[in-house]
């Protein structure tokens, strides 16, 4: 074959040194997904290398047992630098993927593998979102004890496998298979029976989920008042002798939140300042923070008289402008025809 003949078959032509592109980078990069954790694209990183997550943990020099979600809540300074050479990923985007700083990390589930049937386990998962994924990752909210189903889906959150009852435990998983394959027994995490939560707990756990997102943003004490009440929630319903919502399992805590949304929600507002406590109510009557945006930007479109063309920003403001807005234009009968509870 002549040296013509060979180009146009294999079409050959001299481009840079793999070396001199890829420097000492690992061969190949993975994009971090929409609220991954760092856990689950290390994970993904580790096979699409090559590399089975339980030896990838000696490659980062790391030897504790939950080595992948202990970076979740702490990634040191020192393996964020060495991923950030490795990868080429920014350091800020890296440590954006943990939840260390997190406002409401008491609301994090504890990090233990090996629970008893009705406690908590670290990890949550969706299976239709997993099933819905290109390539099948955990987010960042699945983390949290306030949450309990999925809001895309609609169905409950699980946070163990189906098969043999194992926790999510990627971290220890030996070969290189994919990370929504169940660890210890390979069960498909994807196929997971889907899990019926209640309409009802369904929006009480968004409006919690709202509130706290809220009010995470306006001080310290309004988040520590509202992350305790939400941790003591199953003793208003009396589910779960061991304590806080963090201890108990993901159907334990769908069970609590169906219970709490059939009785009155004062626990969530006794004995707080009145702005506060209008605020929560008025979440929690529209069913969440976009829901009650919803319902003022609607009220505010019939009864307002400026043309429509000074509207234009109302979806973006804030909850406080939309609020003193509203407050402005409705009187008390108007507020009664919303639906929405008075202040106390
Ligand atoms: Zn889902
Ligand atoms: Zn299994």
């Amino acid at each position: 074959m002549t040296a013509n003949a060979a180009r146009a078959a294999f079409a050959i032509e001299i481009r840079e040194r793999y070396g001199d592109v890829a420097g000492n980078r690992w061969p190949v990069s993975v994009d971090p997904l929409p609220d991954e954790l760092v856990s689950s694209w290390l994970h993904r990183l580790a096979l699409a290398n090559g590399i089975a997550p339980r030896s990838f943990a000696g490659v980062l020099g790391l030897s504790e047992r939950m080595w992948s979600p202990r970076l979740d809540t702490r990634l040191p300074r020192h393996v964020a630098t060495f991923l950030c050479h490795q990868t080429g990923r920014a350091t800020e985007e890296i440590s954006a993927m943990t939840m260390s700083g997190y406002a409401m990390a008491p609301l994090l589930l504890p990090l233990r593998d090996s629970a008893h049937r009705n406690r908590s386990t670290w990890m949550q998962y969706c299976p239709l979102c997993l099933a819905a994924d290109e390539a099948p990752y955990f987010r960042r909210q699945w983390r949290l004890a306030l949450r309990a189903s999925c809001f895309a889906h609609g169905c409950g959150l699980r946070d163990r496998c189906p098969a043999c009852r194992a926790p999510i435990a990627t971290f220890d998983q030996g070969e290189v298979v994919a990370q929504h394959f169940c660890a210890r027994c390979g069960f498909d995490l994807r196929a997971a029976p889907k899990t019926a939560v209640k309409a009802s707990a369904r929006r009480l756990e968004r409006a919690i989920a709202d509130i706290c997102r809220v009010e995470s943003g306006t001080g310290s004490a309004a988040t520590s008042d509202v992350v305790s009440r939400v941790l003591c929630a199953p003793a208003f319903v009396d589910i779960g002798s061991t304590g806080t919502l963090r201890n108990l399992s993901t159907a334990a805590r769908i069970r609590c939140f169906e219970l709490l949304a059939a009785k009155s929600l004062d626990w969530l507002v006794t004995d707080k300042d009145a702005a506060t406590a209008h605020r929560r109510r008025m979440i929690l009557a529209a069913g969440g923070h976009d829901e009650l945006i919803a319902r003022f930007a609607d009220f505010l479109d019939k009864h307002q008289t400026r043309p429509r063309s000074m509207r234009q920003t109302l979806p973006c403001a804030g909850l406080a402008d939309v609020l003193t807005a509203y407050l402005r234009v409705a009187g008390d009968r108007r507020h009664r025809d919303l639906g929405v509870p008075q202040p106390q």
